[in-house]
């Protein structure tokens, strides 16, 4: 699309408005976006092809539209984060991943759906209803940001926004045959993101492809003063790498305790079948153990929930969107209570009641810090792994798209959704997802992941591209051509 609007075979304007009427025919079977802003979208367009016409030199992706996850600020845009609690909240500023959009010139197409607050594995606990996988929509496109995973799936959008706290960026790439990047934390600025656990959340890309992730991988990173865990250094060379797309001489681990039980039999073929094309495109393969992780998951649902509680405090009913009014001559406090009540969904209120209670005097030691020092041996687990390999791979998610409904009730089979994709974000490294193709027994897209030491993110890139040019070889073509073609409007 980049290339057609600089040959000015396409305007933007086209483009925004094909991918609106897209969204338009399927969306309300898919259910990617909670807010279209086709006024806004179009305006950036017309801009953009007329700064084109005029020759101003513009950026590669100018021109370009894009979806965002409903958890960045975007000023005049409602952003609810998926909760009742933000009903109504327009923000009065941009986060600066998004003012970076908007200075590039890329149309905003809208805000896509999540979890609640991006707690989550498969956007049921959005308070405005789940988004559906494109591939079947009775099952799930991933979550937290299954409505950006979905959008790029169904071609309502080419790119878009996620953010990653324990693998909802990758998770849902994994479930929609698409591609997801976590940069290393503190890669992208954090600022206007609203926070779900400051220490683990990190923005990237949801794309079709590699080398779209490593375009937009370039554009959202870099230091930004804002944010006091921005890296003060330039972005890793992400798009070379992507455009180079090679392993050769590289060592890639396959971590031990990231597969076997648990995993899906067509998960494990898929992921197996491309540990065995990166041999053949001259990767050496070895086996790293990294035994700590068997913690992890247990470790981030004590830090995740310790960091929640304090981040959500801040929905008071006095500052931002929801109030509820108790009957009478209510206490500020009351109002409080009433609101967070009927604002927060039952995961948020499971969550911020967990996380008070790991922090709370007499048990902090016990949960808390425990968990903090779990997370040190993560890191320590990591930084050996990388002594012996250049990169380390797992399947993504445990399995393919489960059914919508299936694990609503179950939290703890919810959470082992991300067994394999929190110990990057604990360690703060850097993971992207690939799909790997359809596993035989469903037919459902399978993933696999690249994780790469702290800033990094290059090898990612190299590798991913490498082995999807491999697959598309293979396919003879991409994966997403064989979806199923989606009902034209639809209602939900
Ligand atoms: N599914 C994980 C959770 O529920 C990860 C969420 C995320 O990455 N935002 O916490």
């Amino acid at each position: 699309m980049a290339s057609l609007l600089a040959a000015k075979e396409v305007s933007s304007v086209e483009l925004t408005r094909a991918h609106l009427d897209r969204t338009a025919e399927v969306d309300g079977a898919v259910h990617s976006y909670l807010h279209v802003d086709a006024e806004g979208a179009l305006r950036t367009a017309a801009d953009v092809d007329q700064r084109r016409i005029a020759g101003e030199s513009l950026h590669l992706l100018a021109g370009v539209p894009i979806a965002v996850k409903d958890v960045m600020a975007t000023r005049g845009l409602p952003t609810t984060c998926g909760s009742k609690i933000l009903e109504g909240w327009v923000p009065p500023y941009d986060a600066t991943l998004v003012s970076r959009l908007r200075t590039a010139a890329l149309p905003i197409l809208g805000k896509t759906n999540m979890d609640e607050f991006a707690m989550g594995s498969s956007t049921e606990h959005s308070a405005w209803g789940p988004s559906h996988n494109p591939w079947d929509l009775a099952r799930i496109p991933g979550g937290s940001g299954g409505g950006s995973s979905s959008a790029v799936a169904s071609f309502q959008a080419p790119l878009a926004i996620g953010t990653d706290t324990g693998g909802s960026i990758r998770q849902p790439a994994a479930v929609t045959g698409t591609v997801g990047v976590k940069p290393t934390y503190g890669g992208v600025s954090r600022y206007g993101l609203v926070a779900l656990a400051s220490s683990l959340d990190q923005a990237g890309p949801c794309t079709r492809s590699v080398l779209d992730a490593a375009l937009l991988h370039a554009l959202i990173g870099g230091h930004d003063p804002m944010d006091s865990t921005s890296i003060d250094a330039p972005v890793p060379p992400v798009v070379e790498a992507a455009q180079r797309a090679s392993v050769e001489g590289m060592t890639v681990g396959v971590v031990r305790q990231l597969g076997g039980d648990g995993y899906q039999a067509g998960v494990r073929a898929r992921f197996d079948e491309s540990v065995q094309l990166l041999v053949d495109l001259g990767a050496t393969v070895v086996e790293v153990d990294c035994p700590s992780f068997d913690y992890a998951l247990a470790a981030y649902y004590l830090i995740l929930p310790s960091e929640a509680s304090s981040n959500l405090a801040k929905f008071d009913a006095m500052r931002y969107g929801l109030r509820v009014l108790p009957d009478g001559d209510p206490s500020a406090e009351q109002v409080m209570a009433a609101t967070r009540d009927a604002g927060f969904g039952p995961e948020v209120k499971r969550r911020i009641i967990l996380g008070t209670y790991a922090l709370s005097s007499g048990y902090y030691d016990a949960y808390y810090g425990q968990a903090q020092k779990v997370r040190r041996l993560i890191a320590d687990d990591f930084a050996r792994a990388f002594e012996v390999a250049d990169v380390l791979v797992s399947p993504t998610a445990p399995t393919t798209a489960f059914p919508i409904g299936e694990k609503l009730d179950d939290p703890l089979a919810m959470y082992l959704n991300d067994v394999a994709t929190i110990p990057a974000n604990l360690a703060g490294v850097p993971g992207m997802s690939i799909p790997t193709g359809l596993a035989p027994e469903d037919g459902l897209p399978t993933g696999i992941q690249f994780l790469a030491p702290a800033t990094q993110d290059d090898r990612l890139y190299a590798a991913g591209a490498a082995l999807e040019a491999a697959l598309l070889d293979r396919w003879g073509g991409p994966l997403l051509d064989r979806a199923p073609d989606l009902p034209k409007g639809a209602s939900r």
